[in-house]
C-alpha cells in the first residue's frame, strides 16, 4: 500500500530528486497520488499530484541542494483522491510537514477537539489531523521528538508517520502495525516502508518495532514511544541485493518473478533442518494447528490441509485471516497458529496473530520479508527465500510456501529427507517445463482467453485450492470473471451458467482424482464447454492440452503456473498493466 521514503543527509544534495526516484521503485505498492517535501533553509516546498509519479516528475520539484526531504505515495482511506488530499500535509503555521501510512481510527475525535482551540482543517485526511496535533504539542520550544511523541501516543489505529519541522535537520518516525525500515550509511540516514528501495544505500538495516520512535538527525536514536526512554537497536544484515529487487531485462516483475521460480521452489527448502524439524514438533505437539493466511495465501493456507491430510495423515485447520478473529474462542494454550504471509505486514493475518496471543496460543509463520512484523511476532519462523517479490500478483511467494508445506509435511512424518528429495524434484523438473516454447503457447492460449468473458476451473482435492489460485490470478490480471471450483460442486450450481464455448479449465493431475475430474470435465462439455486440461497426460475430453510433468504428490506446484502465465499473457493482450491491478496494493495494511 502506501510508500514512504525520506532522508537526512550530513552534507546538501539532491535530496528531493533523491526521493522521487525512490518513490518510483515503491510503485509496485499500489497507490493513487503521490509527492514530496524538501526544505532549503527557511523554505518548505512541497510538491504533490494525483496518479502515478510521472517520467517527468524531476522537472516539476525544485531543483535545489538539501539535507533533508520526505515523500510519499497514497492509497486513500479518508479523502477523495486529489492534489489537496495527497502527502505530505502541513500543520496550520506550516511548521509541521508530515507523511503518513494507515487510519487515525479516532481521527474524527482530534479533529473536533483541534477545531475546538481554533485549527482549521483544509484536507478530509485524518493525516492533517496528526500534523496538527503535533503542531499543538509542538508549543514552548517542545523538542519535536517529544511532540511528535505526545501526538502520537493520542492515536488509535495502525499508523506510521514520517515527520519535519521547519529549521530543523532532523526526521522524527514512529509506528504501530504499518512497517518502517532505517538504513544507516555513513553520510547520511534513510528510513522508508520497505526494503528493496534501501539496498541502494546499504543492506544494514534498523526494523522499527511498533511503539518505538527514531530520530534521524547528525546521527541516529531510537526511542519507546510510550516511556519516551532511549532503547538499545541492532542492526540486521539484508541478503537480498540490488538486482533482486529491479526488472531487468524482463517488461515486468510479474513475468520476471514467475519465471523466478525457476530457483525460488528449490531456496524455499533451503533451510536449516533443525529449524524445519523445530516446526514440525511443533505441529505434531500442538492441540490442534491453524493454517491462517489472506488473498493467494490463504489458497496455500487451504493447500496445506490437502498435503498434511495425505503426506502426513495430520489434520489441519484452515482459516482466513480476516475470519481467525471470530474462532479465537476454541484456541487454548498449546493451541499452534501457522500464519503464511509474503509480505508480513499484512493487517489482518497481525490481528489474527494478536487473537491466537490473546488465548496464549503458539505462533509461527511462513514469510517472505525478513525483519517483517508478523516474522517478528512469532515464536518460530520460516523464511521464504523467495526474494523481493514486487509484482502485486503473488506467484512465486505462493509456490514458495506450497514448497515449505510439503516439506513441514514429510518432516512431520519424520521424512525430511525424503521431502527435500521431492522438492529438489519439482524444481528440477519446472526448469526443464519453463521453455520458450511453453511460454509461447501459453502466451497464444492467453490470446483465445481473453476475448472471453467468463473462465471456470475445477480441481479435486489438492487440485481445488489451485483451481481458486488459478481464477485469483486471472481476475487480478485481467478483470475476466473466473471462478474456481472443487470439481463436485458446480452441478450443484453454475453448471447453469455453462453455454456454448464458455473456457473451463481442468487440473487432472494423475491422482485419486483423476477419474473423477475428467467425469466432471465431461459433464462441463455436454453443455458446450471448451476443456483446456491441465495434465501430464492427454484425455479425449481436452480440447486444448496443456503439458504438465508428472510430480506425484508435489504436481500442486507446477500446476498453478500455467494460470499465472495465462494470467500475464492475458493482461497484456488486453492492454492492461500486469503490475499493477485497479484498486489492489501489494501489502494491505489496513483492515
Ligand atoms: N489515511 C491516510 C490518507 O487517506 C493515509 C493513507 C495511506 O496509508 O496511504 O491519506
Amino acid at each position: 500500500m502506501c510508500g514512504i521514503f525520506g532522508l537526512v543527509s550530513d552534507k546538501p544534495v539532491k535530496a528531493a530528486m533523491t526521493v522521487v526516484a525512490c518513490l518510483r521503485k515503491l510503485d509496485y505498492r499500489g497507490y493513487d497520488s503521490w509527492g514530496v517535501a524538501v526544505r532549503d533553509n527557511q523554505n518548505l516546498f512541497i510538491h504533490k499530484d494525483v496518479g502515478p509519479v510521472p517520467p517527468d516528475a524531476e522537472t516539476q520539484i525544485p531543483d535545489l541542494q538539501s539535507t533533508i526531504a520526505i515523500g510519499h505515495t497514497r492509497w486513500a482511506t479518508h479523502g477523495g483522491v486529489t492534489r489537496l488530499n495527497a502527502h505530505p500535509h502541513t500543520s496550520q503555521n506550516n511548521k509541521i510537514t508530515i507523511v503518513h501510512n494507515g487510519i487515525v481510527e479516532n481521527f474524527q475525535e482530534l479533529k473536533e477537539e483541534l477545531a475546538g482551540r481554533n485549527y482549521k482543517f483544509i484536507t478530509e485526511t485524518d493525516t492533517e489531523v496528526i500534523a496538527n496535533l503535533i503542531e499543538d504539542e509542538s508549543k514552548d520550544g517542545m523538542p519535536l521528538e517529544e511532540s511528535v511523541r505526545r501526538a502520537f501516543n493520542r492515536l488509535e489505529g495502525r499508523n506510521a508517520v514520517v515527520v519535519m519541522r521547519s529549521g530543523e535537520d532532523k526526521l522524527v518516525a514512529v509506528k504501530t502495525g504499518s512497517p518502517l525500515i532505517i538504513g544507516l550509511t555513513d553520510g547520511a540516514r534513510y528510513i522508508a516502508s520497505d526494503i528493496p528501495v534501501l539496498l541502494q544505500f546499504t543492506r544494514e538495516m534498523v526494523f522499527l518495532e511498533d511503539g518505538e520512535m527514531a530520530v534521524l538527525d547528525g546521527g541516529f536514536r531510537l526511542y519507546d514511544a510510550a516511556s519516551g526512554k532511549e532503547k538499545k537497536f541492532e542492526k540486521s544484515h539484508i541478503e537480498w541485493t540490488v538486482e533482486d529487487a529491479e526488472k531487468g531485462d524482463f517488461p515486468h516483475f510479474l513475468i520476471k518473478e514467475i519465471l523466478d521460480q525457476k530457483w525460488s521452489v528449490k531456496n524455499a527448502a533451503n533451510q536449516k533442518k533443525e529449524s524445519v524439524m523445530e516446526l514440525a514438533q511443533m505441529i505434531n505437539n500442538a492441540y490442534g494447528t491453524y493454517m491462517v493466511g489472506c488473498g493467494t495465501a490463504a489458497h496455500a493456507c487451504r493447500a496445506a490441509t490437502y498435503i498434511f491430510s495425505k503426506i502426513a495423515q495430520k489434520h489441519i485447520n484452515f482459516c482466513i485471516g480476516s475470519e481467525f478473529p471470530y474462532f479465537e474462542f476454541f484456541l487454548k494454550q498449546n493451541s499452534l497458529l501457522i500464519a503464511a504471509s509474503q509480505s508480513g505486514e499484512t493487517a489482518d493475518i497481525l490481528d489474527a496473530v494478536k487473537a491466537a496471543r490473546n488465548k496464549k496460543a503458539v505462533v509461527a509463520s511462513l514469510v517472505n520479508v525478513i525483519g517483517s512484523t508478523l516474522m517478528r511476532m512469532s515464536d518460530k519462523h520460516l523464511l521464504l527465500n523467495a526474494g523481493p517479490e514486487k509484482a502485486v500478483l503473488s506467484t512465486k511467494a505462493f509456490t514458495s510456501k506450497l514448497a515449505l508445506f510439503y516439506l513441514l509435511a514429510y518432516s512431520v512424518k519424520g521424512k525430511y529427507e525424503y521431502g527435500m528429495q521431492r522438492i529438489n524434484a519439482v524444481s528440477d523438473a519446472l526448469n526443464k517445463m519453463l521453455t520458450e516454447e511453453f511460454l509461447s503457447s501459453m502466451q497464444a492460449l492467453a490470446r483465445t482467453l481473453a476475448a472471453g468473458k467468463d473462465i471456470y476451473i475445477l480441481g479435486r482435492g489438492l487440485s481445488y485450492p489451485i483451481a481458486l489460485e488459478g481464477a485469483h490470478k486471472i481476475k487480478e490480471a485481467t478483470y475476466i470473471h473466473a471462478e474456481g471450483f472443487a470439481g463436485g460442486e458446480p452441478k450443484h450450481c453454475e453448471i447453469s451458467l455453462v453455454s456454448q464455448g464458455t473456457p473451463a479449465i481442468i487440473i487432472a493431475p494423475n491422482d485419486e482424482t483423476r477419474h473423477a475430474i475428467i467425469n466432471n470435465a465431461m459433464e462441463f462439455k455436454a453443455r458446450g464447454a471448451c476443456i483446456i486440461g491441465i495434465s501430464p497426460k492427454k484425455e479425449p475430453v481436452f480440447d486444448y492440452w496443456i503439458q504438465v510433468p508428472d510430480l506425484g504428490e508435489e504436481s500442486a506446484i507446477v500446476n498453478v503456473i500455467p494460470m499465472q502465465l495465462i494470467a500475464y499473457y492475458a493482461a497484456l493482450e488486453l492492454g492492461y498493466n500486469p503490475d499493477k491491478p485497479r484498486n489492489l496494493a501489494k501489502s494491505l495494511t489496513v483492515k
